[in-house]
């Protein structure tokens, strides 16, 4: 088991041939701190390697977003650890926000684990492994960012994280229990990190953060992402920026009209607003009201326009009832978001809302979810079905799941990992990473359907 001081547990072990097999779960922030521990393995020696029973060590990175993902990651370890008794691995590391909650339980109940990092620690790992494997320290510069070579993500395109953890209070996250408070990293390792995959040919750099429009107040300043943004437009050489994850209150008139004014900034924003309900906000811990999120809303279009909005909500949060319920229904059909991601109320361990009283019963948080999601299914098929006959950039991503004979692409207002649907380019003639034009002629709820223009269309 873990002690409450010695929070790793060491080993001498001689490695053979310093391989890695790599189990990463969770969320696009997840993968980032993966590439990063895969970039600093790759600087020592290390070789990530694709079969999990080719090697020496394992590594889960774990996610504890709500009860199934926390469920998944568990059963990742446990597999992970019977390839450690059968296999020819002989070292089993836990890392991520379950393990950085649960480390000591999950020490006691997964024996086998060698080593539980936190989210914190993970920037040691490949030294702890040396240190495992008898490998003298060295002196050799620590990478501030991944090689390419160590992204997750394909060639063209990267998901860039510019701050870890989070400071807002929301009563219903895990993450500020997991991940600590909020640290924003230097923009000038931002900026190197976005010029190397420039280099590397990287197309679309997404940036992530819990809250990004926070980013840099840790560093005392406060509008540090409408200096960032302006500094990656004018030196970023990346064609795509897309901001992910934006807090409602700090939506600035300078960042919108930064996002207006530099070229490479999509027009697209991830706005969580979680509920609009004056009293569920309340009791999320999170400011707004119905009136406050019209305006905002209103600004955002009026400063930005044609901009693409993407919001989740949480639907069933203690205290929900009939009438907060219908208030949602009503600011969603006024709003007619492009995307909309509908949760229903996860209980989390340890967070405030675990004990909120008037939870709402399972049937009722599972039944608004659908009703929602219905509502907001028909809303992105009429927005979609605007866009039938237009011209558009579509990024190509390769070929289709649905078939070999279709390329798979997205617009500008569709994130990377089929979030929001892609472009089905039935016509086409782009490699992955080619920024084409593409007439779209078809669109369904969530995917479009196109022809590239210049390349003959296919027989109807
Ligand atoms: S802003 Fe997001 S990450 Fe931060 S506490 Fe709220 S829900 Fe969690």
């Amino acid at each position: 088991m873990f002690g409450a001081s010695e929070r790793v547990m060491k080993k001498t072990i001689r490695w053979q041939e310093k391989t890695v097999g790599i189990v990463s779960l969770g969320c696009p922030k997840n993968a980032a701190d993966t590439e990063r521990m895969i970039s600093d393995l790759s600087g020592r020696g290390y070789t990530v390697v694709p079969d999990l029973e080719e090697a020496e060590i394992l590594l889960v990175n774990t996610c504890s977003f709500v009860t199934d993902a926390r469920k998944e990651s568990v059963d990742a370890i446990l597999e992970l650890s019977r390839y450690k008794e059968e296999g020819k691995a002989k070292y089993l590391v836990g890392a991520g926000c379950l393990v950085s909650r649960y480390r000591d339980q999950m020490g006691a109940l997964i024996p086998e684990m060698d080593l539980a990092l936190t989210t914190f620690e993970e920037e040691r790992l490949g030294e702890i492994l040396d240190e495992v494997g008898g490998i003298a320290p060295s002196n050799r510069p620590r990478l501030a960012f991944p090689l390419a070579e160590s992204r997750l993500t394909p060639s063209h395109r990267a998901y860039v994280k510019v701050s870890e953890g989070c400071d807002h209070p929301c009563t219903f996250c895990s993450i500020p229990l997991a991940r600590g408070g909020q640290v924003s990293r230097p923009p000038e390792e931002i900026l190197a990190e976005i010029g190397h995959l420039s280099s590397r040919g990287v197309k679309e750099v997404t940036l992530i953060a819990q809250d990004l429009t926070r980013y840099g107040h840790d560093l005392g300043r406060t509008d540090d992402l409408s200096a960032l943004l302006e500094r990656i437009d004018r030196e970023g050489g990346i064609p795509w920026v897309r901001l992910l994850y934006a807090y409602p209150t700090l939506v600035t008139d300078s960042l919108l009209k930064t996002m207006r004014a530099a070229k490479s900034v999509l027009p697209y924003l991830d706005i969580p607003l979680q509920h609009v309900d004056e009293k569920i906000l309340g009791a999320m811990k999170r400011p707004g009201s119905v009136d406050f999120m019209k305006r905002l809303v209103d600004r955002i279009r009026q400063t930005v326009p044609d901009i693409v909005l993407r919001t989740t909500f949480i639907v069933g949060f203690p205290g929900e009832g009939e009438a907060e319920f219908e208030t949602l229904l009503r600011f969603v059909e006024w709003a007619r978001f492009d995307h909309v991601g509908v949760f229903a109320f996860s209980r989390e361990e340890g967070t405030p809302s675990y004990n909120l009283p008037g939870q709402v019963p399972h049937r009722i948080r599972m039944s608004r979810r659908k009703e929602l999601m219905s509502l907001c299914a028909t809303i992105a098929q009429e927005k979609n079905r605007s866009l039938e006959g237009k011209t558009l950039p579509v990024l190509i991503e390769g070929l289709s799941e649905q078939s070999d004979l279709v390329l798979s692409g997205r617009i500008m207002g569709m994130a990377p990992d089929g979030i929001d649907g892609e472009v089905l380019v039935l016509s086409g003639q782009g490699r992955p990473g080619d920024i084409v034009n593409c007439r779209i002629v078809k669109a369904h709820a969530y995917d479009l359907e196109a022809w590239e223009i210049g390349v003959p269309e296919p027989p109807a």
